[in-house]
């Protein structure tokens, strides 16, 4: 006993000069953060709460409001805002090299890229897999089957499940067959936090690491950019959730992340009062130890400056020569105007980094910045 407690003290001292800023470079295997070992959530599962989650998940696909659409339609007969019904549809599986080096390590993660989303943004980053249904339709038997591949022939170090929300039930049931397969690497639940809170309960015991977004702040903007009102409330509940079943990110002495929350948030041009509100609201209601990554990489894409359809600038408008309120010709007016303007540039680094400052001033202080020495960040 005596000899625990001068380690806790020794480690508490060690987690203070972490939070002081003094260890940044190695924030990730802070000695509070490391795992000697890990075994994925899903293998401990008794065969009692495995049949428990088989069945929840089929009654959901039977009345699906697993998801804050609340559709309540019957996949296996029809589909809900989402588009898609009982069989996932997968655009891309392949070990990924785009993410977090902890997250992607030596040997890729296993990413499964899935088609259709449950939100609208206007931005989205990967709308030619979300907003469309391309791709192979799979069961959760097939979709089992291409965990073991990535596990045994790509070597990865985890199953990355890509914009799952709207899939819950399948991603569950492939899960638990996949554990019957032989899947041993852990699993990552990719989303942008537009999840119900019967979904997450549902994921309890199967996901080691969640990844959320948080993507904007105000009702407004919400609306406007994702098509969502409320997702900011929604998002705030299950990302509580989601912390309240595996924690702050833990990693083994490889720097690979085994278990825990990582959060993203993606800075949107002219929109970093709305950020510096989310990491303000992580730190006091989530935890000042969440592991957080400010991204930078926003670019207009999907329907952002697309040529806006309105009257103004119609042709016959500019072949009548009509003067819009303002004194501007309809047509002159009409061929300056694109869809969603006030985001259709990228972002400013100053932008970012007046994010990232309101972030360390909030007391975060593990940010997933590009290691100094290796691929990993350690
Ligand atoms: S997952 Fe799809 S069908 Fe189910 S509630 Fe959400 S949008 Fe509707």
């Amino acid at each position: 006993m005596v000899l625990r407690s001068a380690r806790c003290s020794q480690i508490n001292s060690v987690a203070q000069s972490f939070r002081r800023g003094q260890h940044r470079a190695k924030s990730a295997l802070a000695p509070q953060f490391l795992l000697d070992t890990y075994i994925p959530r899903y293998q401990l599962l008794t065969a009692q709460q495995e049949a428990r989650k088989r069945s929840e998940a089929y009654a959901h696909l039977r009345n699906c409001n697993l998801c804050p659409r609340l559709c309540g339609v019957n996949r296996f007969e029809r589909t809900g805002t989402c588009l898609i019904g009982s069989d996932v549809v997968v655009n891309t599986v392949a070990p990924h090299f785009g993410e977090e080096p902890t997250i992607q390590g030596r040997n890729g993660s296993g990413s499964v890229f899935f088609s259709g989303c449950n939100l609208r943004c206007v931005f989205c980053q990967n709308h030619d897999i979300a907003h469309q249904k391309n791709g192979f339709h799979l069961s959760p038997e097939e979709l089992a089957d291409w965990y073991i591949k990535l596990q045994d022939v790509g070597g990865v170090h985890n199953i990355n499940l890509v914009t799952p929300e709207h899939v819950v039930p399948q991603v569950a049931l492939s899960i638990l067959h996949a554990k019957e397969l032989g899947l041993k690497v852990p699993i990552i639940y990719n989303t942008s936090s537009f999840d119900s809170l019967a979904s997450i309960e549902l994921l309890d015991g199967l996901v080691d690491i969640y990844l959320p977004d948080f993507k904007v702040w105000n009702a407004k903007t919400s609306q406007r950019l994702l098509k969502a009102d409320d997702y900011a409330t929604v998002a705030m509940e299950s990302i509580k959730a989601m912390h309240d079943q595996v924690g702050d990110l833990c990693f083994t002495s490889d720097g690979i992340a085994k278990k825990g929350v990582l959060l993203r948030h993606l800075v949107m041009p002219g929109f970093e009062e709305e950020g510096k509100h989310i990491v303000r609201w992580l730190s006091e209601n989530v935890s000042k130890d969440l592991y957080v990554h400010i991204m930078d990489q926003y670019h207009p894409r999907a329907h952002v400056g697309k040529e806006k359809r309105s009257r103004i600038g119609r042709a016959e408008d500019v072949a009548e020569g009509m003067v819009e309120p303002g004194g501007q010709a309809a047509g002159e007016q009409g061929k300056k105007q694109v869809r969603y303007e006030e985001i259709n540039r990228a972002v400013k680094m100053d932008e970012v980094d007046s994010v990232k400052k309101a972030a360390e001033e909030s007391g975060l202080w593990r940010f997933a910045d590009a290691s100094e020495h290796s691929i990993f960040s350690i």
